[in-house]
Order: structure tokens, then sequence, then C-alpha cells
């Protein structure tokens, strides 16, 4: 009862999904296509309908998916790409990767995303370092939503294009608007801690536009013309491994249900956190629903005392992000638009509770007074 709890719990949906794990990927095991098998072309097709966008491109990682998105527009030297700085290090890496300058601009306070009242400034900043803004990549942080109605007529506006980094996203919505479906084209990622994650990297780039699709079919093997051996762009070798697509349909299965399960826990986190001194729960607005891919809370006061007196009681806590990217020395150098005052202040308070879809009630109870117990004293 009062053993250490896991952060995120992969064995229990193991025991849930087990006989059709082992059904999938024994049959990859025997037909033996272990690169671009028949389980590629189906999982792309089940993630196409779950999201209702119409193309899927499967692909190595969530940081690839990103990449691959970036050369499929062809985003290179003297181009300057618009990232939040509160997020992980593949969002702004890519755009380096690719020959690019990113330029960091503030989230908002409440959502952690990307304020889209900030975009207009990064443009200017980005040419009076001389360079050419091209594109805008809000991440949905922690599987919430950027505020992409705003943000995709705010960059119609400056001609920039929408890459969404929804890495943690995958499966949120806004009204009846699902993840994917927002600008030009979305990255995901399956890694295993992810809302659908799978047992090793993988992710994938998801667009309504046809033309994109095939440029990103491409760029995902070598740069490939019409065979393998044609060469028409720089490209990488960015594929999902056949097995990696027999887990995820397997999975795919089950995370709705676990969507929901999600939900219901952080309803029960905010309703047994949200009137408690010191600490602000997480906000969603309305009509919009989150993958909940993390439960973060912020807090007053000593977040580093709170997080070892909870690992004291067994209960795990972790930090995204300590330290926003303009603070990381590969990243120091970038362009800013303005203080980063939002996300510096944000790095110092967040903390992240365990959350996974089978996070059982009396458990999360034990957090959820631990937690009220902790920080009543830091
Ligand atoms: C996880 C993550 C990525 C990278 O995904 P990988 O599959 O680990 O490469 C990119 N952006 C964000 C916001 C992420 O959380």
């Amino acid at each position: 009862m009062n053993g250490p709890l896991p952060f995120v719990d992969l064995a229990s949906q193991q025991d849930r999904i087990r006989a059709e794990l082992e059904r999938r990927m024994g049959a990859v095991l025997a037909h033996g296509s272990y690169i671009m098998g028949p389980e590629v072309a189906e999982l792309e097709q089940s993630l196409a309908a779950f999201a209702r966008v119409r193309h899927v491109v499967t692909c190595g990682s969530g940081t690839d998916a990103l990449l691959m998105a970036l050369m499929a527009r062809e985003v290179g030297p003297g181009d300057a790409v618009i990232v939040p700085t509160f997020t992980f290090a593949s969002t702004a890496e890519v755009v380096a990767l690719a020959g690019a300058t990113p330029v960091f601009a503030d989230v908002r306070p409440d959502t952690c995303n990307l304020d889209p009242e900030v975009i207009p400034l990064a443009v200017d900043t980005a040419r009076a370092a001389g360079l050419r803004p091209v594109a805008v990549v809000p991440v949905d942080l922690f599987g919430l939503p950027a505020a992409y109605e705003r943000i995709v007529t705010i960059s119609a506006e400056l001609g920039l294009w929408v890459l969404a980094d929804a890495a943690q996203s995958l499966g949120a919505s806004v009204g009846e608007m699902l993840v994917g479906t927002w600008g030009d084209m979305s990255a995901t990622s399956f890694f295993p801690a992810k809302p659908l994650g799978c047992y090793g990297d993988g992710g994938a780039v998801l667009t309504d536009d046809a033309t994109l699709a095939d440029r990103l079919r491409s760029v995902r093997v070598h740069g490939k013309g019409s065979d393998k051996y044609d060469n028409v762009r720089i490209g990488i070798n960015g594929r999902l491994d056949t097995l990696q697509a027999a887990i995820l349909l397997a999975k795919l299965e089950v995370f709705a249900d676990e969507l929901v399960a999600r939900h219901e826990i952080a309803a029960r986190y905010g309703a047994g956190l949200q009137e408690v001194a010191g600490i602000v729960v997480p906000s969603c607005p309305p009509g919009t629903r989150s993958t909940w891919a993390q439960y973060t809370i912020k807090l007053d006061g000593d977040r580093d005392r709170v997080a070892s007196d909870l690992r004291e009681r067994g209960i795990p806590t972790a930090v995204y992000y300590p330290r926003p990217l303009h603070r990381q020395s590969a990243y120091a150098k970038f362009p800013r638009a303005g203080e980063l005052a939002v996300s510096d202040a944000l790095s110092q308070s967040v903390l992240s509770l365990p959350m996974h879809p089978y996070l059982a009630t009396t458990d999360q109870d034990r957090i959820i007074d631990a937690v009220i117990d902790v920080t009543r004293s830091a």
C-alpha cells in the first residue's frame, strides 16, 4: 500500500493487451518484413482514421517527424522558425539540424503554450537578425493543444506556415477539431512514455496535403524519387520499424479508452487540488480536451523541497522542463523575442505528478493527500 508508485505504468497496460501484442508481434516474426512491412501501412491508415486526417507518414521518432516536416518544406539556411522556449529540445533542435535558425518565443502562464500575440515580435526579431521568418512550431505541451485558431490566423497574416509539435497531444481536441488537423503538418511521437507509445522510438507526421505527404515519404527514405536508387532530394533514414507498428496497432485498440481514463484522473486531481493554497492546477480552456500526457501543477513554494518530500513518501514527480531552451548552452546563441520571463518563471514552478490511465483511485488519493500535506510546509 505504501510502497513507491510508478510515474508511468506501462506494465498494467501490457497485461491488458498482452494477447493482442503477442499475436501482432508473432505475425511480424512470421512474415519477416521488418522494414516497411504491411503493419506500417495498416497503422498509417488506422491513425489517419483515428485522427481524421488524410495522410499519416510514420517515421523513426518524434524528432524525425519534426525534421522531415521541415525538410519537406525545404527549410534551410537563412530561414527563421519561431518556437516556444519552454519545450523539449527537439522542437528547436530540428530547426538547427535543417540549417535554419530557431527564434525563441515566450509562452502563456496559464496554458504553458506558445503565446500567439508574441509571433509578430518574433517575426521582427528574425528580420532584425537578417533572417527570413518562414514558419512557426507551436507545441501542445503536456497534451494541451496550443491556441491554434489564433496562431493560424496570425501566421497566415505574416506569411508563415505552421508545423504543430503534437508529440504529447495525439488524441486531443478542441470542439470537433482533433490534433493533426491544424496548420500544414503535425508531428507526433510514439516514445514509450507518450500517451500512445511503442516499445522503442517511433513517430509520425499528419497532414491533409497530398503533395506534402508524398514529399514526406520521399524524405523518409533518403529522398527517393520513383525508386529507392533515384534520389531527388536530401533525405534521411526515417522509417518506423514494422515491429513497432505492430505494437502500436495493438495499443491503438485501447487508446480511446485510455484517453477517457486520463481525463477522469485529471478531473480527480483537479477536484482534489484546486482549492489548495500555493498550488495552481493546470487549466484546460472550455471545449478543449487534453491528452493529459502530464498532469503538471504550479507551486508557489519551494518546489525542490516538495519533490523530495514526495519522493520520501514513495511518490515520484518530474520537472518538465527545469531550464527553457534559451538557457541551454547549445541554444543560448539563437535570437529571442523579448525577455521570455514567463518561461523562466514556469521552469521554476512546474511539477508533474504521476499520470497514466491505470492509476488506481486509492493510489491517486494517496498522491493528492501527500501533495496537500507537503505543500502546507513548503
Ligand atoms: C517527446 C517530444 C519530442 C520528441 O519525440 P521523440 O520521439 O523522443 O524524438 C518532441 N517534442 C516534444 C514536445 C516532446 O515531448
